[in-house]
């Protein structure tokens, strides 16, 4: 497969076309930014963790049925993906209140939740991802019911995958962030973007220590450490 000029580069990641219109070439960095991109920072090693992470889980979404862009690693940091066109919403799912949860509905960190929470946001920085609700997404075009219906289907059983796979390594799914695009080539909605710690709350299931993002938006240290940790449970590192 080979790279050709660049097509987006974003906060996290760039893409390249291939030789194939319907594939692209993901290369992920080490740049880590938080806060709709107030907080810059580099996060040593995070790419390679990222790409092989994100490999990992949706070849492990795939063997369960769920359709998913990856095709091929191509090294540490490359991986050749299904060229999509993203859905403009950010898919959240939460299973634990953390984050901006906790904050809005004043319940402390931590606090389990009796079942999970299916959040949309906007995805656009300038807005800074505001919440919607599937009528603000029809209304303004964005997906059609249908679509996010689907979208939404498709989150809750990756939740439980998930959270059933994290299990196995001592890790708490606490909430995630999901994007879903659809397919160049097929047209259906397919599950894109990464699953990593910069997308994933994973605390330790024993000490409840955070594994993930969290360490760099909170300036707690150990960023890279807790990375490392996620990666070599998984075995992938
Ligand atoms: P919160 O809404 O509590 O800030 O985030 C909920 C979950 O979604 C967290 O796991 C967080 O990492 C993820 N998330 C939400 N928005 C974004 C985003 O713009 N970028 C990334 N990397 N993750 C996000």
């Amino acid at each position: 497969m080979e790279k050709r000029e660049m097509l987006y580069e974003g906060k996290a990641k760039k893409v390249f076309k291939t030789e194939d219109p319907h594939v692209v070439i993901v290369d992920y960095k080490d740049d880590a930014t938080a806060f709709n991109g107030l907080k810059k920072g580099t996060i040593a090693g995070k790419g390679v963790v990222n790409n092989k992470m994100s490999n990992f889980m949706f070849k492990m979404l795939e063997e369960k049925g769920i359709a998913t862009h990856f095709i091929q690693e191509l090294s540490d940091r490359e991986t050749a993906v299904k060229s999509v066109d993203i859905v403009p919403v950010e898919v959240i799912v939460r299973n634990i209140a953390a984050g901006s949860l906790s904050k809005k509905l004043g319940i402390e960190e931590g606090t389990d939740l009796k079942c999970p929470v299916l959040e949309f946001c906007y995805k656009n920085d300038d807005l800074g991802d505001p919440m919607i609700n599937i009528s603000h997404a029809v209304a303004i075009g964005i997906a059609t019911k249908e679509e996010l219906d689907y979208i939404g289907e498709q989150a809750l059983k990756i939740n439980q995958l998930m959270i059933d796979y994290f299990k196995t390594i001592g890790i708490i799914l606490v909430d995630y962030k999901l994007e879903f695009g659809r397919c160049a080539k097929c047209g259906k909605i397919i599950l894109a973007d990464e699953i990593s710690p910069d997308t994933c709350r994973l605390w330790d299931a024993q000490t409840r220590e955070k594994l993930d993002k969290d360490r760099f938006r909170r300036d707690m240290g150990g960023v890279e450490e807790a990375y490392i940790t996620v990666a070599k449970r998984m075995g992938i590192l």
